[in-house]
């Protein structure tokens, strides 16, 4: 018998999300119906944020984000190389520059001294950022409240990359409160801890922002009376006031989303429990097992190791090679953002982040998700050693 493949990441449907989905098939609304407001509001409630707006993808959350915050051309934002490309995306879809701030290599999260230093630097040179967007990676959070307080000092506004984070803390609070932020965007993509399939996010405490997000989420097109500012033609009247998109999630996601919401504890639970347990199993091995902040509560989105170079001992490459013949769905996120072929051919064919580097040659992602059982742990831990040669 040959075992099957681990995959790194799984959602998790339960029999009541498929009612859930069903039952909103047999309504009248399939999109635009009474399941996205009771999602949204579930969320917020959740997070302790006044306003969370369901988009179609944290994508497009991010893009909203951007533009309800005025972000434009000659604008200029900074976020992680150490993310998916969509954070920084973002800010191109703006016509905005992007730049980059480096990585603390214990949190492989964006460093504050870092973002302090490359403030004062741009400060000098008058190009200060007019969004920063940290990344909480692979769930953990950033360090907003240091980051909260140089976007007073220096001025510049903050959407918190949240894709990796619901069901995180922060201190005393669940990471979307955007206490130390304008913004915060999650992503249900099926790999992330709760899913819509595909879907995400926008949270914030500040009504303005919600009204131009809820805006740019669908065409720029208002039917608010008390917005309109031609006269009111009758009931079927509306009015485009910005250039807008179709970001909208569907109420079929939105029960998903909803239902799978009653889990969302117990999944982040789960995680620390597998993450507990990797812990334990790796503590022999010569590898870097995730570092916990005291004052964060991490979603547990992904558990992963570095794998430091050892002299005549198999490399990270080697390594994950060995581990995915052998059947484990080893992954590496993420291959820097500014040392992506289009980031360098606009700009950043000379960056060099020498943290997120070193950080991307040594990763590696175990398989985390809640189906994952203790044999499939064992299994992937002997591949682990067995790879290592250790
Ligand atoms: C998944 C992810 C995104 C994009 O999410 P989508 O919902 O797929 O658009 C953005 N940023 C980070 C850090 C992610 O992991």
């Amino acid at each position: 018998m040959t075992a099957s493949r681990i995959p790194y990441g799984r959602q998790d449907i339960s029999d009541d999300d498929v009612a859930a989905v069903i039952d909103t098939l047999k309504s009248d609304f399939l999109t635009q119906g009474p399941a996205i407001p009771r999602f949204e509001k579930a969320l917020a409630d959740y997070c302790g944020a006044k306003h969370a707006l369901a988009v179609n993808s944290a994508t497009s959350a991010l893009h909203i984000a951007c533009l309800a915050l005025g972000l434009g051309k000659g604008d200029v934002l900074w976020t992680s190389p150490i993310t998916f490309v969509a954070s920084a995306n973002a800010g191109l879809y703006c016509g905005a520059e992007v730049d980059f701030v480096d990585i603390d290599p214990a949190t492989f999260n964006m460093c504050p001294d870092k973002l302090e230093a490359k403030l004062e630097q741009a400060k000098r040179d008058g190009r200060l950022p007019k969004i920063v967007i940290p990344v909480h990676m692979t769930g953990q959070s950033c360090d907003m409240e240091a980051i909260g307080n140089l976007a007073k000092v220096y001025g510049f506004r903050v959407i918190e990359d949240a894709s990796h984070a619901v069901g995180g803390r922060y201190r005393d609070r669940h990471v979307g409160a955007c206490e130390h932020s304008d913004i915060a965007v999650f992503s249900f993509h099926p790999v992330k801890i709760i899913t819509t399939a595909e879907g995400g996010m926008a949270m914030t405490n500040d009504d303005e922002l919600a009204a131009r997000m809820a805006l740019f989420r669908s065409h720029g097109v208002t039917r608010d009376p008390k917005l309109l500012e031609q006269k009111d033609e009758g009931p079927w009247y509306y009015e485009q006031h910005e250039l807008g998109f179709n970001y909208r999630i569907t109420d079929l996601q939105a029960a998903l989303g909803l239902s799978q919401m009653s889990r969302l504890d117990e999944f982040v639970r789960r995680r620390h429990e597998i993450a507990a347990r990797y812990d334990e199993l790796l503590a022999d091995l010569p590898v870097v097992i995730p570092h916990r902040r005291q004052d964060t509560y991490s979603a547990f989105h992904l558990y992963v190791i570095r794998v430091p170079a050892r002299v005549g001992k198999p490399d990270r490459r080697k390594v994950f090679e060995s581990m995915a013949a052998a059947g484990i769905g080893v992954n590496v996120h993420y291959f820097p953002v500014h040392a992506q072929p289009y980031y360098r051919a606009n700009g950043h064919a000379g960056s060099s982040f020498p943290e997120s580097e070193l950080y991307y040659s040594e990763a590696i992602t175990l398989p985390l998700f809640p189906g994952l059982t203790p044999d499939d742990q064992d299994r992937v831990v002997n591949a682990l050693r067995d790879a290592l040669d250790a």
